[in-house]
This record gives C-alpha cells, structure tokens and sequence, in this order.
C-alpha cells in the first residue's frame, strides 16, 4: 500500500498551470489572470466628493457651528458626470453631488446635513445662500484622485484568482478581454458491464451508472470542462475504443471508474496498460483504496486517474486526487478546503489503519460547532455524501475519535449556512 500523501505527490508533478487564453472578462471568473494588471489610469481619476453637500474653502469655515453658522453665497451646482464652471472664492459654496468633480478653489465637502438646507423644506430653500453648521478640515468628505488605484500601478498580480470584486476593477480598467489560464477538458469514461444509462430501465443484475454525472458535475465545480464519454463495456474492443475517442476529444485528463481494484477482470488494467504507463495502487484511504495512475499516449501524453467504482470511493478519490489536479491546471496554488472546529457528538473508530474520510453533518450549536457522521459510511452509500456538509479526516495512526473531542472538519463545496 502506498500512503495518500506519496500517492497526490506522484500525481501532481504530472500537472501545471495550461497555457494562457484570452477571454471576455465575465468569462475570467473563478479563473487565475496570467498577467500582472497595470493600470493606466489613476482611479478615482479626479477628486470628487463623497457626498451630496456643499464644495467650501475649509478656511471659511473653521468656526461653524449650530450655534454659530456661517453664512456663504451659493454660486452654482454640479452633479456628478459634470465639471464646475466656477471656482469656489472666500465667502462662497457650491451645491455638489456625490461623485461630481471638486470645483477648482474648494478643498472639502460639507454634507447637507450639516446646513442649512438639512434643515428646510425643499420648495422653501434659499438657492442664494446657505449656512454651514459644522467645521470641515480640508480633505473631509474629499476622495482624492489615485486614492483607490494610481496611475501605473500593479493592480492585480499574475496569478490572482478572478472573483466578482476582480471583474469590477478589471471593468474599471476598461478591460474587456483579460488573460487567464485555459479550462482542462476532463474526460470522463464509466466502465463496466453492470451499468446501464440514465434513460434506461433497469433491469435484473443492472445499477443505473450515476458516477459519470457525480464526476462530471465535479469536474465542472473544480472549473474544467467535462467531456463524458458514457459507459465502456468490459471487453478490449470497446474499452479501446472509448479511451482513443477520449484521445481523440482533447483530453487534458482522463478520469475513468471503476475495474482497478484487485478482485476485478483484468480488462480495464491491460487496456490501459497497452494505452499507457499505468501504476495501480492499494492507496492507505478509506473509502478509495483502488487507485490507477498513469500516462497515456496520444497526439499528447495525458495523465488518466482511475477511481475506482463504488461511488462514495469514486468521489472521495476525486476529492483528494482530481480535483487538485484540476486546480492544478487551472493554475491555481491554494487547495485547501476551509475548516472549522466543531466538537464530535459521538465515537468514530477507525481500524482500518487507512486515512479515514467520514463524512459528517455539521451546525453551529450555541457558540460554536457540533459534527456527527451522517450514518452508514460503506463506500456504496452515496446518500451518506448528499447529507454531509464536511469531512473529518482521522488519520492513519488514529483508532478513536471520543464524543466531546474537538475536531478541525473539511467543509465541502463552501456551503452556506
Ligand atoms: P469495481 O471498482 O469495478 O469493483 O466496482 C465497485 C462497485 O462500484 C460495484 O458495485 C460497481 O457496480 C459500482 N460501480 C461501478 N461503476 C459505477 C458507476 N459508473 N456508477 C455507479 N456505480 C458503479
Ligand atoms: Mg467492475
């Protein structure tokens, strides 16, 4: 048996980023830029105020207050989209909204609420003159031109990974395409003689192949591009077939199920074995023992992970191999699920000396977390996955986790709560 950690090591030096392509920008989402972003401009690109109020000298107003207002004539307006025509002189104002330039000669910004017009009805308001009911420094209620990016500046680094906060500043740099790592194409390939397809009735001795769309939909989650190849019969024929039209397909990665474990025909390992160099794995995991790895030979060389067959092992398996090689190309560099401490509300054993994946239900109770397993765990039930919101890995060496200890858990797929 070889150990999970030996197992991702070997698997992931087949990997790296794929190469660049250039995309519009709402495609760049949840995708790595392959460039640093300099920007061109100073953003804000004026000063410009940041509230609705009045552009005064700070000078003039130093000693305004409720009790003591100042008095100053109004000399015009500006909104935002517009540029003043005027300056503002000692002893004037200008009426100014949120986001309209500074006029030239003001140097802050009283809010509305703080004069006169907070205070008077909208058909009584004296358009000439208003009166300042508070002091403002020089700068108050002012956003400074280059204040949130300058002029010249690495915006966002190569590398970063695009979020909707991205797309906005990207936006606002007037980027319509930007440059991102290419999405892996992942074929997908269900084996087996036992299956039947999703349209098709059941019949006696047939299980429905729901692995494809389980690795399909992750496939899509991690960001790649699947391409489902449907089901392999076992003979030599059809499964050659299959993996040359995944070939064919411009597979980055070849991710089949099913036919690597032990007791299995040997169909799926001389097939790919006589398609590639294979390694077939006893992998020291629970679920997901059965591994293959290896490289085909194509027009390119593709690396092909076989996961094995029972369901809740093909997704684990999935979890910890896949779907990082997938982030992998994607040219992602983080992989790790978020966690949190959540007290265990009953015992885990764990005889199997393997890494034991459990999957748990977990919630917030009081100030903190609680976790159970979600019930039978045998790699065949794959309800005990649709319940489960994380993962708590027991280690290897460890043979007991005790209701009431506290545990770190995986959380999967970032679920809201
Ligand atoms: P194997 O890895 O071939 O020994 O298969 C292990 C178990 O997984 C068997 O019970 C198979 O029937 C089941 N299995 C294999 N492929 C699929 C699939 N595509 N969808 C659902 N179950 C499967
Ligand atoms: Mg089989």
């Amino acid at each position: 048996m070889i150990s999970v950690d030996e197992a991702l090591a070997y698997i992931l030096k087949h990997f790296k980023p794929l190469e660049p392509e250039t995309v519009p920008l709402l495609d760049a989402l949840d995708r790595v830029l392959t460039q640093d972003i300099v920007s061109d401009i100073n953003i804000p690109p004026f000063n410009n105020s940041a509230m609705d109020g009045y552009a005064v000298r700070a000078d003039d107003v130093v000693k305004a207050s409720k009790e003591h207002p100042i008095t100053l004539r109004v000399i015009g307006e500006v909104a935002a989209g517009y540029t003043a025509q005027r300056s503002v002189e000692p002893g004037t104002a200008m009426r100014i909204m949120t986001g309209a330039p500074l006029p030239p000669g003001a140097d802050a910004i009283v809010r509305f609420e703080e004069t006169s017009e907070g205070t008077q009805a909208k058909e009584t308001r004296d358009r000439e003159s208003v009166q300042i009911l508070k002091a403002v420094k020089r700068g108050d209620n002012v956003r400074n031109a280059g204040e949130d990016v300058r002029l010249g500046e690495v915006v966002l680094p190569k590398g970063t990974v695009v979020r909707p906060a991205e797309i906005g500043v990207l936006a606002s740099l007037g980027k319509q395409f930007v440059s991102v790592h290419r999405r892996p194409r992942v074929a997908i390939l269900a084996t087996g003689d036992e299956l039947v397809a999703i349209d098709e009735p059941i019949t006696p001795g047939k299980i429905r192949n729901s692995n494809e769309y389980t690795n399909a939909a992750a496939v899509l989650k991690a960001g790649g591009i699947p391409i489902r190849l449907g089901i392999a019969r076992d003979n030599i024929t059809d499964l050659t077939a299959k993996i040359r039209a995944g070939l064919d397909a411009d597979a980055d990665l070849f991710l089949t199920s099913a036919g690597v474990s032990v007791g299995d025909y040997d169909i799926v390992k001389d097939v790919l074995n006589a398609e590639g160099e294979m390694h077939f794995w006893q992998v020291r995991m629970k679920p997901g023992k059965p591994l293959a790895f290896g490289v085909l030979r194509g027009k390119k060389e593709v690396p092909l992970l076989g996961l094995p067959g029972n369901p809740v092992s093909a997704m684990i398996s999935f979890e910890v191999f896949a779907r990082r090689a997938i982030l992998t190309m994607l040219g992602k560099t983080k992989f790790e699920r978020p966690t949190v401490r959540a007290v265990m509300t009953e015992d885990i054993q764990n005889d199997s000396q393997r890494r034991n994946f459990i999957r748990v239900y977990v919630e917030r109770r009081g100030e903190g977390y609680v976790a159970r397993s979600t019930g039978e765990q045998g790699s065949g039930i794959l309800t005990s996955v649709t319940r489960a919101n994380g993962l708590l890995i027991v280690p290897e060496n460890v043979t007991h986790v005790r209701a009431g200890e506290t545990v770190e858990i995986q959380l999967l797929d970032l679920p809201e709560w």
